[in-house]
């Protein structure tokens, strides 16, 4: 009783301080995703889908979509190209020759606990293993993730090993999705890679501005931006539909703080798999103040092989997108091959 008297009193004189004690709006939001299917598919009027196949899926790798995401679903359409991305199959289970638990060697180019480093120059932390949606082609679905982010003790050895290997001048904030975690750390994470001066650019690779848009906002980019990183943004949008006005309005303000924005997606049967699909996806990103960055082949991991879109037909699409967009909105097709020094294009 007290204390949220004391509380709101507070809040007149010190309004900042109420506002630090509120779990944040997107964490909110994040909490109202929907997790089970039958919500998800009520929601979106759709016969109950449910089988021993669907639920085995669900248990390997569980569902999670985000409302706000959800709501730029066709009611009614069981092929909407966002509900495919997030929608467990049975399919998931069976076992297809050459799809696999470890498909891009993640685990051999483990440098510590939590740092990829692959590649010249650059490195990756998986920031942390949480995501707010669960893409059910995600190559990092079999990954031993910990459901948290990374432990103060691993942060350790992880700046120990950076300021070991100076030759690395760009660090990439990815997971998992780096912007599930809170400010508060993040801003503590910054300020630690800061003080190594041989690291120029921050990268971040996230999810959450295209399905949680509300994540985005003047105190996070404040803390993004104060210090002197070069700051990249990379998101991952896979349709059109998917950029929403809330997203656009992200967008804004990110481009606004002078943060370089990019996308990437995945080629997916069924989501934006038709140049038309990727012309138009190009297009939205480019109003928004995004460029395409990289448009990759599925990585061959179990429970994800009724996305493969055969190469052949990935290079048709490729040649249309080349005759119809400026080279700039042309994203560049890659495919990741473990052990190569680099994504390599096709
Ligand atoms: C994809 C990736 C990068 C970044 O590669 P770019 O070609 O610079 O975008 C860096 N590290 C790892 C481990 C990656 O998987
Ligand atoms: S947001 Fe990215 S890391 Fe998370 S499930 Fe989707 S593809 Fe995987």
């Amino acid at each position: 009783m007290s204390s949220s008297r004391n509380r709101s009193i507070a809040a007149h004189i010190i309004p900042e301080c109420e506002a630090s004690l509120q779990t944040p709006d997107w964490q909110q939001s994040l909490s109202s995703a929907f997790t089970d299917l039958p919500s998800l598919l009520k929601y979106l009027q759709l016969d109950d889908g449910r089988s021993p196949g669907t639920e085995q899926a669900m248990q390997g790798f569980s569902l999670r979509v985000p409302r706000a995401f959800a709501a730029l679903m066709q009611p009614g359409d069981p092929h909407d190209p966002l509900l495919r991305q997030v929608l467990p199959l049975a399919e998931e289970m069976s076992p297809i020759a050459g799809f696999t638990g470890n498909p891009v060697g993640d685990k051999e180019s483990e440098a510590c606990p939590g740092l990829l480093h692959k590649y010249q120059g650059r490195a990756l932390i998986v920031a942390t293993g949480a995501c707010a949606v669960h893409c059910r082609y995600c190559f990092r679905r079999h990954y031993a993730y910990s459901n948290g982010s990374a432990s103060p003790r691993q942060w350790m050895r992880i700046l120990d090993y950076l300021r070991k290997h100076n030759e690395i001048e760009e660090v990439i904030l990815s997971g998992g999705d780096p912007l599930m975690v809170n400010d508060e750390r993040l801003a503590d994470w910054l300020e630690q890679l800061e003080s190594l001066p041989q690291i120029k650019r921050l990268r971040l690779h996230t999810r959450l501005p295209v399905v949680l848009p509300q994540r985005i906002g003047p105190q996070l980019i404040g803390l993004l931006t104060r210090g002197r990183f070069e700051t990249v943004i990379v998101i991952h949008a896979n349709h059109p539909n998917e950029l929403s006005p809330q997203v656009a309005e992200a967008m804004g303000q990110l481009k606004a703080a002078g943060i370089t924005l990019l996308n990437q997606s995945v080629l997916l049967k069924g989501v934006n798999d038709k140049a038309e699909t990727l012309v138009k996806l190009s297009e939205r990103l480019f109003s928004i103040g995004v460029l395409p960055y990289y448009l990759h082949l599925l990585d061959r991991v179990a429970g994800a092989a009724h996305f493969e879109v055969e190469e052949t037909r990935a290079l048709e699409i490729q040649q249309a997108l080349r005759a119809r967009l400026p080279g700039y909105l042309v994203p560049r097709m890659v495919r990741e091959i473990a052990g190569e020094l680099c994504k390599i294009p096709v």
